[in-house]
């Protein structure tokens, strides 16, 4: 019997067996981490699938085909960083050609597109595409992406993935979405209608705040082609120890994000009873502007990001961030550790002077899967 799963199998069973048969050589459970560079030939051309590390690493397959099955696509492409996931997709085009970006993305996708792809002829457009009109209005004819991020970052927008994907194939535009946030466990971004779906695998993937990795998954066979040449190509490829981190992490996704949602929903509730607090982003609150389609394309949950203001007059939003003691005052997300940041000042800082800037005292928290109590308390002796 084959030891890899149906397609109909579980979310949690495919994430602990998917791409992980045992070992055939030794019959170990876990996937080895294959350290290795090359691969030796019986013959010229006669190898066992796999010839230089760069082009594939058994580790590296593992881990690609668990992630494919996760976001319910047909393959799966492993990266460096989610940086480097998001260059090698965009190198799918050329000069001249057109992005439409969500207004609220990561720092890091806005610098990489404004300040370096842009060099090279490609022209972007930051829009709200929680605003029909406006996507309207930023598609043209060169328009070849739609590059969506939901929740988007610091913001928490929530975009209709499926209502953009219609819109955006009808111009002809292949639609990718950033599903580093939601995880695939709460979001399918290829059901809705993507094309392309990548993650940061740095966060919720790997879950543990120990590894930087990319990942890029699709269904369709002639960009899969195609990517694959860029990431041989330009190699902008995971070790396979890091391969190995972030597979050992997908096999309790299920488990951590159900964590990460509870205690989140929790403390979003508690901080709009917080006389401190001013105003709570949270697409699991009923009142939050995002709330119903989040409701409509996610599913088990809404995540463990939430983003809130502070009235005037008490403490400073800088001042808080450096009061807590479990909540970590650093960048990055989605590991198993609460984080703290302000965006304005740290992950988004290269948006400061841009039309997408974020409020300058907002703060960013990445809720883990400490006990809840221990986080309220936490919170409360800061904003006191
Ligand atoms: C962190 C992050 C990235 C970049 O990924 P790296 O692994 O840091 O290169 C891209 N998108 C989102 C939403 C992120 O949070």
């Amino acid at each position: 019997m084959s030891s890899t799963p149906d397609e109909s199998a579980g979310f949690g069973t495919r994430a602990i067996h998917a791409g992980q048969a045992p070992d055939p050589t030794t019959g170990a459970v876990t996937v080895p981490i294959y350290q290795t560079s090359t691969f030796v030939q019986r013959g010229v051309g006669e190898h066992q699938g796999y010839e230089y590390a760069r082009t594939g690493n058994p580790t590296r397959t593992a881990y690609e085909t668990c992630i494919a099955s996760l976001e319910g696509g047909a393959w799966g492409l492993a990266f460096a960083s989610g940086m480097a996931a998001i260059d090698t997709i965009l190198k799918l085009l050329s000069a001249g050609d057109h992005v439409v970006v969500a207004d609220d993305v990561y720092g890091g996708t806005f610098r990489l597109f404004d300040k370096v792809l842009s060099r090279f002829g490609i022209a972007f457009s930051f829009v709200d595409l929680t605003d029909p009109a406006a996507f309207e209005a930023a598609l043209r004819p060169t328009t070849r992406i739609v590059w969506i991020e939901t929740p988007t970052n610091p913001m928490l927008k929530i975009v209709d993935i499926a209502a953009v994907s219609a819109r955006a194939k009808a111009a002809g535009a292949w639609v990718v979405v950033d599903n580093t946030f939601a995880s695939p466990y709460l979001q399918q971004p290829l059901a809705l209608g993507a094309d392309l779906v990548m993650h940061s695998a740095t966060k919720y993937l790997g879950g543990h705040s120990d590894v930087v990795g990319g990942i890029v998954v699709g269904n369709d066979g002639d960009i899969e082609a195609r990517l694959r040449f860029l990431q041989n190509a330009a190699g902008a490829v995971p070790g396979p120890f890091d391969c190995w981190l972030v597979l050992r992490g997908l096999k309790t996704l299920a488990l951590r994000m159900r964590h990460h949602c509870v205690n989140a929903q929790a403390i979003a509730e508690w901080l709009e009873d917080q006389p401190a607090v001013a105003h709570v982003i949270y697409p699991g609150l009923p009142g939050d502007a995002g709330h119903a389609v989040a409701a409509r394309q996610m599913r088990h949950g809404f995540g463990g990001m939430i983003s809130f203001t502070l009235r005037p007059g008490g403490r400073s939003a800088r001042d808080v961030v450096a009061r807590t003691r479990y909540f970590k005052l650093a960048e990055s997300l989605g590991g198993v550790e609460s984080l703290i940041e302000l965006p304005s000042a740290m992950t988004h800082l290269s948006t400061a002077d841009s039309d997408i800037a974020v409020p300058v005292d907002l703060i960013r928290i990445s809720v883990g899967i400490e006990d809840v109590a221990d986080l309220m308390a936490d919170l409360d002796q800061a904003l006191s």
